[in-house]
Order: structure tokens, then sequence, then C-alpha cells
């Protein structure tokens, strides 16, 4: 049995419209993707008719914390919950994100490999949510950002010992802090932190093993030695200056701007109780960090879209908020559809399987009511997707409720 879609606009993700096409699967693969046609169709293939609605690739979220809760205080939270409960909410968030239209995410930090086991449960049809991309646990410095769920490593040496424990423990990827953040207390958010060595040896040994790194980056020193270790990834890039830029440029890293954290944080902070020493931190940080972005986005740096979901008030299932923040920064809605979808899966290492509508490509796919590239936040609009479907799996399909 096949499905097809048709009497659909397509957003492709490549950058590609058409304005009424179909889609056709073979099982969980895309057969076919194009401008309407006539098709052989037995009488037990499913023909769904969109009756206009837009057709994309599933969203991709290169940035979650799938064990944090989105709460005021999601650090406290994440640290003081039993892991069983721990789990049992890591499930449930990873539902939310998986009906908010998400169909990938890559996890840049968990608690305990509660992520690892998580998505290995999504695998094996325990229970619903997004493929995932996980890091395990985060590597920094003693008393580095994110320390208290983090594993600490001091010397190449160590981090080269600490990389090679979350491949081991099943990590996709590595992340490594190389600049202090605004979450954790006492902590200089622009000072770097990992040096270029113990960097490098953690870009080394991800390298050997076949895995992606990933940088929690946000002041110029800490960037720049990113990337002369190698780095896949920048997240955050709080401060991009021009030498960080050209170091970009030649090294073909991406940046993962999120900016979804601190205009959560200073938009609903005070509302939520949030102390204002680190309201205060965010509101510094903002405007520069929109200038970097900007800067980037100019310069032609590809940029993929993240939210770091899971941090305070950055609720999971409120990811596509994100786009709205890119299309403000600049972006047209298409290329911000772009980069949550086409750019995010390059970054995962993903591009050959995911990220856009093309003959061969899983069929992993949503379906909107309207035509998010007049306006992007339809994407974020309760009941507006009204199909998520992942490797040819239907996750909701409410088209003519
Ligand atoms: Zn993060």
């Amino acid at each position: 049995m096949a499905i097809i879609f048709r009497n659909g606009k397509i957003i492709t993700g490549t950058g590609e419209i058409f304005r009424k096409g179909l889609v056709a699967l073979a099982g969980p693969i895309i057969d076919y993707v194009g401008p309407e046609k006539r098709l052989r169709t037995s009488k037990n293939d499913q023909v769904i008719d969109l009756m206009g609605n837009t057709i994309l690739p599933g969203i991709i979220d290169c940035h979650v914390h799938l064990c944090m809760d989105g709460s005021p205080d999601s650090m406290v939270s994440l640290l003081k919950e039993s892991i069983p409960i721990l789990t049992l909410k890591t499930a449930h968030h990873v539902r939310l994100t998986l009906e908010a239209g998400l169909t990938t995410v890559r996890d840049m930090g968990g608690r305990d490999y509660v992520d690892i086991s998580i998505r290995d449960g999504i695998r094996s049809g325990l229970l619903p949510g997004p493929r995932m991309v996980c890091s395990g646990k985060m590597i920094c410095m003693t008393g580095g950002y994110g320390w208290p769920y983090s594993r600490e490593a001091d010397g190449p040496e160590e981090v080269r010992k600490a990389a090679r424990e979350q491949i081991k423990a099943g990590a996709d990827v590595i992340k490594l802090m190389a600049t202090g953040g605004i979450l954790t207390k006492g902590v200089d958010p622009g000072a770097a932190q990992l040096s270029l060595e113990e960097l490098r040896a953690g870009v080394e040994e991800a390298r050997k093993a076949d895995r992606r790194t990933a940088t929690h980056a946000q002041g110029k020193e800490g960037i720049k030695n990113s990337l002369r270790a190698g780095i896949d990834s920048i997240e955050h890039g709080i401060s991009l200056d021009d030498e960080a830029i050209a170091l970009m440029l030649e090294s073909k890293a991406f940046l993962v701007p999120t900016l979804s954290p601190p205009e959560r944080i200073v938009g609903e902070g005070v509302k939520a109780g949030i102390p204002s020493s680190l309201i205060e931190r965010a509101r510094s940080a903002m405007k520069r960090h929109l200038d970097s972005v900007v800067k980037a986005y100019k310069m032609k740096i590809p940029i993929a879209m993240g939210t770091d979901a899971g941090t305070p008030l950055n609720r999971h299932g409120e990811n596509l908020k994100e786009l709205e923040l890119l299309v403000k920064m600049g972006m047209s809605p298409m290329e911000a559809i772009v980069s949550a979808t086409k750019t995010a899966s390059e970054v995962l290492g993903l591009e050959g399987k995911i990220g856009t509508l093309e003959k061969g490509k899983l069929a992993d796919l949503i379906v909107v009511d309207g035509d998010p590239l007049e306006d992007i936040t339809l994407l974020q609009k309760k009941g507006r997707i009204k199909i998520i479907m992942k490797e040819g799996q239907f996750y909701k399909s409410h088209l003519h409720a």
C-alpha cells in the first residue's frame, strides 16, 4: 500500500515550491515529489487530498535539552528529580516535541544518560517521539558551565577520556563547553573555559569514532578556540567578531544561534519569578547576540535552527517560536524553514536521509493549515499542524477533523 498526498502546496526544504503538487510514498521512503500528475493507483493505496494545505519536511531542532522541563528553575529540577521521575518527564517532553511538528531533535546535554535511554526507547517503538541525536553528558572543565550535570574534565587527556566515555554510553555527538553561560551561578558567561588543547583532544576523539562535535560558545575567545580545534557547530555564538566569522567561513562550521532562551527570560522572567540578576544577564547578552547572528547571516554562515528548549521558560512543544525569531532577525520565512529542515539535517550529518522532501529520503513530513511563507507563526499555533508523519508513520492525522 502506498500513501499519496495530492493537491497540496509543497515546500521541499531545498528552497523549491510546488504550488499544486503531489508527494507519494513507498513505505517509509519518499518515491515522488513534484507537480500533480496522473498516478496509477491500486485500490489499497491511501490517497489524501490536502485541499491546498501546505506540506513540508518534518522540522528539526538542533539544540534541545529534553531532560530539562522548561520551568523557571529548570536546572534545579533537573538535578533534584529521581531517575525514574526524570525519565517519565523526558518521555512526556519527547511527546510534546513530536506533537509540535518536530520529527528530529539533537539533545545537547541531559543527565545520567536518560536522553540516550529515551532515544533508544523511541527507536524500538516503546514510546512516541522524534528521532533523537544525543550528546549524553556535556563535557566541561571543573566548575565550568553546567558542571552539576556534566562530565568535568581537565587537561587534554581527561577530555579525551570524557569523550570516550560518552561514545561508550552511546552518544551520537560530543558537546564541549568552551565558555561560561548565563545559567550557572558564579560562572562568567563570556569567559573561555575548556582550552584550545582540551577542545582539540575532544574533537580528535569524536572524529575517530565518526561523531560530530558541538560547542557551547558565547564569548569570542572560546568561539575561536572551538573553531581552531575544528568544531562542527557553534551553539549560541553570542559574541562573533570579524575574526570569528572568518574562521567560521574557513572551517565551514555551522551556527546554531538559539534566540529563544534570552527572549523567554527577558520577556516572561519577571512574571515567572526569575531572579533579576539572571534577567539582567540575559538582557545584556540579547543585543550582542542579535548583532552577531545578523552579521553571520549577512556573511552567509550556514545557520541551523535550535531552541535550547528545556531551559527556563523555554517549554518543550513551543520550539517553533524560534522560526518567528529567525524571521524577525532578518531571514525570509523560506530561509527560516530551510534552516530548520535542510541546513539542520546537515548539522546532524543526516542530509542523506532527512531534511528535505526528495525522492529516496525518509518520509518525515508535516501538513499545516495555511501558508507558513505568508505567516511563519502559523507553525506555532495550536491546531494548525494537521498531519505529522515520521518514517512513513502517522503520529497525527487531523486534516478533515
Ligand atoms: Zn543548551
